[in-house]
């Protein structure tokens, strides 16, 4: 058996680039350009001033479109990536117990740090194993239910619908869409809080986070902001708010993330929107979940077709076949970050199908796993 890295996939049979990450994920050389250009404009430019805050409004407008926002509805960002977003959340909107749909490492994340509050009672977890989806369940006492829409530890989509009677019951709904914004269907009006990072479909950098808040979310932030709940400044989604509606954040971004992430939020608009986006990451997925159905060694991991991401594919292999070697192996020819969610521990590969990725680059990616199964075995 060859070592790994001496294997060499014909040129023909590789993508036309290599980045199939779920995050970061591949950048287009258009968002490259974008910065180069914005070198000596925005780049080491204050933030507070006009063409920087031009550049925050350009993002939440573009974001409103392409989302389709509900009237009310208002796009706030701030530092941080979805993580701190978590944090913020259990601080600002949970009035006193959540209840999480966990299907995986993100939605326990979430429903870890509400569970862990001082100030609050237990969470209500809903689990399924990884692989599968949970959905939230009507129950009393709640009053924000969570979700993700896109699990991208296990490669499980989940529906964006609300808890029939949770409006009534005055309770939000919140969903972890960092890894399917942009590129999965979605009506925000079945969401309060739709929340993401900009590192996965829209191809920018880390350490920002987007919220898209009806005016409950907006309502619950301030009266728990009102009340005597201690929230650290830097956690305030009151502060987030006031900020953004200037076109601000609170303390300093990244410019170049907001650079990359403007330039990806028109492109997509340009190109058709969320219904193009989709369709597009849909096509990926086609051809991955047919490929693997149609070799005996691969198996979609998502049990259920409806359940399957069509943005992070996860496939496993037949035992007989190492994954590490077949990762190894890609990552020598240029194929990167195909590899599995580290706690997952599945031999598996995970693929990244975000609009920024050409539909026959994904049709590439799996002749250049054939040849490399071919030869490893
Ligand atoms: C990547 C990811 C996160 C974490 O995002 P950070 O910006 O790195 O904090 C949270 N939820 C989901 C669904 C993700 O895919």
């Amino acid at each position: 058996m060859p070592e790994p890295t001496q294997i060499t996939v014909p040129p023909n049979l590789l993508p036309s680039d290599g980045r199939f990450g779920c995050g970061p994920s591949k950048v287009r050389e258009a968002q490259v350009r974008a910065l180069t250009e914005a070198g000596t404009s925005l780049l080491g430019t204050s933030h507070r001033q006009a063409p920087v805050k031009s550049l925050v409004g350009r993002i939440r407008s573009g974001l409103a479109e392409l989302f389709d926002a509900p009237e009310g509805y208002e796009v706030v960002l701030g530092n941080g990536g979805s993580s701190a977003f978590w944090d913020v959340a259990t601080l600002c909107l949970v009035r006193e117990r959540a209840q999480h749909a966990a299907f995986g490492e993100f939605g326990a994340k979430f429903a870890t740090a509400t569970t862990r509050a001082p100030f609050l009672a237990p969470s209500q977890v809903i689990t399924a194993p990884p692989g599968s989806v949970a959905v939230p369940e009507a129950a009393d006492g709640i009053d924000v239910y969570a979700w993700p829409h896109n699990e991208t530890s296990t490669g499980a989509m989940a529906p964006v619908r609300r808890v029939p009677g949770s409006r009534e019951q005055g309770a939000l709904t919140l969903v972890d869409a960092t890894s399917g914004a942009g590129a999965l269907p979605v009506d925000l009006a079945e969401t309060d809080v739709y929340y993401f990072a900009p590192q996965k479909v829209f191809g920018s950098d880390g350490g920002l986070w987007v919220a898209i808040m009806s005016p409950d979310a907006v309502a619950r932030a301030q009266e728990i902001e009102s009340g005597d709940r201690w929230v650290p400044e830097f956690l305030s989604l009151g502060a987030a708010i006031t900020n953004s509606r200037q076109d601000q954040t609170l303390n300093t971004p990244a410019v170049a993330t907001l650079v990359t992430f403007a330039e990806q939020v028109d492109w997509l608009n340009e190109q058709g929107g969320l219904a193009w986006a989709s369709e597009r990451s849909a096509t990926s997925a086609r051809t991955l979940y047919s490929w693997a159905e149609s070799r005996d060694w691969a198996t979609p991991f998502v049990a259920r077709p409806e359940d399957r991401s069509t943005v992070v594919g996860t496939i496993d292999l037949d035992e007989s076949i190492d994954a590490t070697q077949v990762i190894t192996a890609l990552r020598a020819n240029g194929i990167l970050d195909v590899f599995p969610y580290r706690k997952l521990g599945r031999n598996q590969l995970r693929i990244g199908m975000f609009p920024a990725i050409e539909p026959t680059d994904v049709e590439l990616l799996t002749r250049s796993i054939d040849f490399v199964v071919d030869a490893l075995v």
